[in-house]
């Protein structure tokens, strides 16, 4: 997911940002994050590419777009193992919950780079983990984490739900662990976006956050507030770290693949692996426990606005309208917290619907994307005001984003974002070639 800070997204990956230039920036704060943020840094705001750096070095945004003064593409990853290392603290980069009985959610706390949600499904004689995060060592802190709160059983088999960085960085920490017998199950689409895309992402990851480590270290040298400066050191400390960590950019591809449905009958119970149609990638899959009434969805669906820059949106809601007809009563989301039945569900399904519908309708009648991003805003949104979609997601942004990644325009950024990826989608993607070339 995505969404920055800045300016952002909240999405995760976010991609894209060429069209930030296009639109100012909201001057005033959004009064919903303001008053969700009282610890906000108070420092001076950042400049749009400064947010945008951070942004990036945040694995939200992942790409950028090609004529964008700051390159392209970037996905990452997040850690602050090391950071919490140094200050003596263990470090739990998770919050592992039950969810259902031998299922549970562990819920990325946040870090200076994004770290994915990852599910944990313990059967009879191994466990199966859903996602990997944005590094090994984040993977690794997991492993740490489910020995001590949950079981000794082994992992044998890990799920990719979809190729991006904050959810498949850390696969090599499984077979590092737990023998090269260990199964990485992914969709056929994700193994051939990640074998293809993987490693240019992370590297342009990795390209970019020298310069957002200076940025941050000349606004900590010129603050005066202690617990701004300690705060930023942390940032700086788990950018540094990942980018020590992730050099030379390598990714651990999938070694098992299948087109639509996979189900895994070892353990006590049947574990499925469904292709439900194209969404947020081309290759989204997500795990389901029928006996459990629990399914797992990657960013297919999750609690914040969807990052759409590789996504395919006038195919989700159909996707989205497949998994809601699945029997469950909870969903583990790819970022924020767990849901309870399928009203986020059809509160995330309404605004794809809503916001890839009105920019049809503006490409029909001729509207370039500055005019349709002015007018299709998250105060013009019918789908953010329904059920209080709109504070839901600033309560999950708080949650899912640190300090050095939100901003206050956090949401209405996104919305723009969303627009711009939409305008996009239709007027250079949509029909051609499905795998997008960075
Ligand atoms: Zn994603």
């Amino acid at each position: 997911m995505c969404q920055s800070n800045s300016h952002g997204h909240p999405h995760h990956h976010h991609h894209h940002h060429r069209h930030h230039h296009d639109h100012p920036h909201p001057a005033r704060p959004d009064r919903e994050q303001a008053h969700d943020h009282p610890d906000r840094d108070r420092s001076p705001r950042l400049d749009r590419r400064q947010a945008l750096a951070r942004l990036k070095a945040a694995g939200l945004v992942a790409a950028a777009a090609a004529g964008s003064p700051w390159g392209s593409v970037v996905r990452a990853v997040a850690d602050d193992g090391k950071a919490a290392a140094a200050s003596g603290a263990a470090a739990r980069l998770f919050d592992i919950k039950p969810v259902a009985p031998g299922v549970f959610g562990a819920i990325a706390k946040r870090t200076a780079m994004l770290n994915c949600n990852a599910a944990i499904v313990v059967n009879r004689d191994h466990v199966l983990v859903v996602d990997t995060h944005s590094k090994p060592s984040a993977a690794r802190a997991l492993i740490r984490q489910i020995r001590a709160e949950v079981t000794q059983l082994p992992v044998r088999y890990v799920v990719d739900s979809h190729l991006h960085n904050d959810h498949a960085m850390g696969n090599g920490a499984y077979p590092e662990a737990f023998g090269a017998s260990v199964e990485v199950i992914s969709s056929v689409k994700t193994r051939e976006w990640l074998e293809r895309l993987g490693v240019p992402r992370l590297q342009e990851t990795l390209n970019s956050l020298p310069r957002q480590i200076a940025e941050l270290r000349a606004r900590r040298e010129a603050s005066h507030d202690e617990s701004a400066r300690a705060e930023l050191a942390t940032h700086i400390e788990g950018l540094e770290a990942y980018l020590k960590e992730m050099t030379p950019a390598r990714v651990t591809l999938p070694t098992m693949t299948f087109e639509r449905r996979l189900v895994i009958h070892r353990g006590g119970r049947e574990i499925h692996l469904l292709f439900l149609g194209r969404a947020h990638t081309a290759g989204d899959i997500v795990a389901y426990i029928p006996s459990e009434r629990v399914v797992a969805t990657g960013d297919l669906l999750h609690g914040i606005l969807p990052y759409i820059g590789d996504g395919f949106p006038d195919e989700w809601p159909a996707t989205l309208r497949a998994l809601e007809a699945l029997d469950f009563d909870r969903v583990i989301p790819g970022h924020g917290s767990i849901q309870e039945g399928k009203s986020v569900l059809s509160q995330f399904r309404g605004y794809v619907e809503e916001v890839t519908e009105k920019v049809a309708r503006g490409i029909e009648r001729g509207q370039p994307a500055d005019e349709l991003v002015k007018a299709i805003t998250a105060d013009t949104l019918s789908s953010l005001k329904a059920d209080d979609m709109r504070r839901r997601v600033n309560r999950e942004l708080t949650a899912v984003f640190s300090l050095q990644e939100r901003t206050p325009g956090m949401l209405p950024e996104s919305v723009a974002t969303n627009v711009r990826e939409v305008f996009t989608y239709f007027k250079e993607r949509k029909g051609r070639r499905e795998m997008p070339q960075k």
